[in-house]
């Protein structure tokens, strides 16, 4: 029994490598959770982080609630399954698999009992006492799973465990892990770089790319509804056409395809997310086996044939667009290279991509992004202010006053529901878009030009309808014009410190408590002030000793720096938020600094006071 939660989840190696960036997931217990991605994408990353064979830099794991980035692998109740299963050979299939096991100390008793239990379920019952060189790919496969097995824990992690078999192996063996999961009742995370091993095994996928998760969905969701074109090419085979095409409107929607027009009906029509698209040239994405041929349609020339037995792969040409069309149909022997074909399109299951950004403007994207900006208290979202509660205003950066202008809501993190810390938008259904999972609600609302999409459990709901939706404050963020968020999982507090200020031989003198920062005369009165420091205008220098070890050069020591000891770090877009205690400050104080370092690994340092740093308030 577990169920996890990653929040937030970095991993900067050593070097400056970003592997994970911004992770955040919820697995449910007993799922069976894939991860899929290109090679160094941070699949293996992430998942040795869940088993603690690596250090998490940044965000919080929890297993059942409980906070793990500290606790060591041997108490996680974790068993990882490798690529590379090593047994020992010279030990028995029964001591390979007993061997964890008395590491432990387990009664004998006990540890056989595990083991033939482990070995029925696995079929392996007869090998117990074979060599490991006396086993096939398959069997010694199976061997590694039950010394997995054999430790009863409550995650299976599994990275690549079938990338050393052959093909028909491969098949077999997902199918038993498959079983294995039913059988077991135990969450699972499985690590692979095959598509079709994660759309066969996985409940849910989350497709990864440098570091970011792409999409987490399940494998129908992810193949009707992929975020971007990274997800879309990524999954299916042959893989989703992409071409260029030019949009317009009369009545439907209509693309210039060549020499032709594909027209995208009434119900996909209204799926695009901004008229803004018309007239303007997109990524339209085509599965090959949403193409038919017919007898009249988009002339093509084939250019090449595979029959594959039950199928038939042609590549065709199309006069006006470059690149070849896949087309992927029953059996068909009829078709010969340099035939003049005609082809139909299932505009149903056509896609549209920003050519841009790449995210999908057909359906429902990741998340809603609203223009907003703040103004005082409150949270401008077109013509409505909103009074932000202090749980929103507490972890916004002070830089989020001037440089807040999209407010992201993902479209799945919506209730209908009256839940508790949400923002309500009152909205109006335009139409619902029953998807594969989850109904796709695209309704209209004063808050946001353009649809406000979001998804809810199939339901009655129909056109027309005015409903509520909730938005749970906590999942709500919010980013400047270049896609940097500018608040933090974290409290913001003011950054501010009582002090003294006098002013000596033509030098302002300010004293925190036993700081004392001295500058060129600032030409402010004596007295008592706040002293407010400015989170993203303090420089830092590393630590002797952390230099040393990086072999970085550090120059002579700068005037005015604080001795300060890191609390907990966040990475910000392309900075780092770091939470530091001074003394002095109330609070913790919030700095936002180039992230070349982590705090992680040098908790303590010195940050620079310059003039510019720090505003003073009048007591
Ligand atoms: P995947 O499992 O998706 O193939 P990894 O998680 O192994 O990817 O790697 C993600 C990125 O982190 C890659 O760029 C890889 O080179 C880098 N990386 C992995 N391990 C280390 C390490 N120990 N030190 C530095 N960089 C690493």
């Amino acid at each position: 029994m577990a169920k996890l939660a990653l929040k937030n989840i970095y991993k900067v190696y050593d070097g400056g490598v970003r592997a994970v960036s911004d992770f955040n997931l919820d697995i449910a217990d007993k799922e069976f959770v894939v991860f899929v991605g290109p090679s160094g994408c941070g699949k293996s990353t992430t998942l040795r982080m869940i088993a603690g064979l690596e250090e998490i830099t940044a965000g919080e794991l929890y297993i059942d609630d409980t906070l793990m980035n500290d606790i060591e692998p041997k108490d996680r109740n974790i068993a990882m399954v490798f690529q590379n299963y090593a047994l020992y050979p010279h030990m028995s299939v029964f001591q390979n698999m007993a061997f964890g096991l008395k590491l432990r100390k387990l009664a004998p008793q006990e540890i056989e009992e595990r083991v033939n239990r482990a070995a029925k379920i696995l079929g392996i019952t007869d090998l117990l006492t074979r060599k490991p060189k006396a086993l096939s790919g398959g069997q010694r496969q199976r061997v590694a799973l039950g010394r997995a097995i054999v430790r009863e824990p409550s995650v299976f992690l599994l990275d690549e465990p079938l990338s050393n078999l052959d093909a028909k192996l491969r098949v077999q063996m997902r199918t038993e892990i498959t079983k294995l999961h039913q059988r077991l009742e135990t969450t699972f995370i499985y690590v692979t770089h095959d598509q079709t091993e994660a759309m066969t095994m996985g409940d849910r996928i989350v497709v990864m790319k440098d570091g970011f998760i792409q999409q987490a969905d399940t494998p129908a969701t992810l193949f009707e509804e992929p975020v971007n074109i990274f997800v879309a090419t990524f999954l299916g085979s042959p893989q989703m056409n992409i071409f260029d095409i030019k949009l317009e409107e009369s009545n439907t929607l209509k693309g210039v395809f060549g020499d032709s027009i594909v027209d995208f009906g009434d119900r996909k029509s209204k799926q695009l997310v901004s008229k803004s698209y018309i007239g303007k040239t997109v990524a339209f994405g085509i599965r090959p086996e949403n193409i038919s041929i017919a007898k009249d349609g988009i002339k093509a020339k084939v250019d090449q044939v595979e029959n594959l037995g039950g199928e038939t792969i042609i590549y065709a040409l199309v006069n006006g667009i470059e690149g070849v069309l896949t087309i992927k149909i029953p059996t068909n022997r009829e078709i010969k290279v340099n035939d003049d074909i005609y082809l139909k399109f299932d505009m149903e299951k056509a896609h549209l991509f920003d050519k841009d950004t790449t995210l999908s403007i057909m359906g429902a994207p990741r998340y809603n992004e609203f223009d907003c900006k703040i103004d005082g208290e409150n949270l401008v979202l077109n013509e409505r202010k909103i009074l932000m509660n202090e749980e929103v205003r507490n972890h916004l950066f002070d830089f989020a006053i001037n440089q807040c202008s999209k407010m992201r809501v993902l479209v799945d993190k919506v209730s209908l529901n009256d839940i508790p810390d949400s923002f309500e938008i009152k909205c109006k259904i335009d139409f619902k878009v029953i998807g594969a999972d989850k109904d796709i609600l695209y309704t209209t609302c004063n808050e946001k030009d353009g649809y406000f999409i979001f998804k809810v459990d199939h339901c009655n709901l129909n056109e027309g309808d005015e409903i509520v939706a909730h938005i749970p404050l906590k999942d709500i963020s919010f980013t400047n014009d270049e896609s940097l968020k500018v608040n933090s999982k974290e409290i913001i507090h003011d950054n501010i410190a009582k002090c003294h200020v006098a002013t000596s031989n033509g030098k302002t003198i300010i004293k925190i408590k036993n700081h004392k920062l001295v500058f060129n005369d600032l030409k402010v009165d004596d007295g008592d002030y706040l002293f407010k420091l400015l989170s993203d205008k303090v420089d830092f220098v590393y630590n002797k000793k952390y230099a040393k070890k990086n072999k970085i050069d550090i120059k002579s020591k700068p005037s005015n720096t604080i001795h300060v000891s890191a609390y907990d770090e966040e990475i910000v877009g392309d900075k780092n938020a770091i939470f530091v205690k001074i003394d002095g400050f109330e609070h913790y104080v919030t700095i936002v600094i180039d992230n070349k370092f982590t705090a992680y690994k040098m908790p303590e340092f010195d940050i620079v006071i310059n003039p510019d740093s720090f505003k003073l308030v009048k007591c």
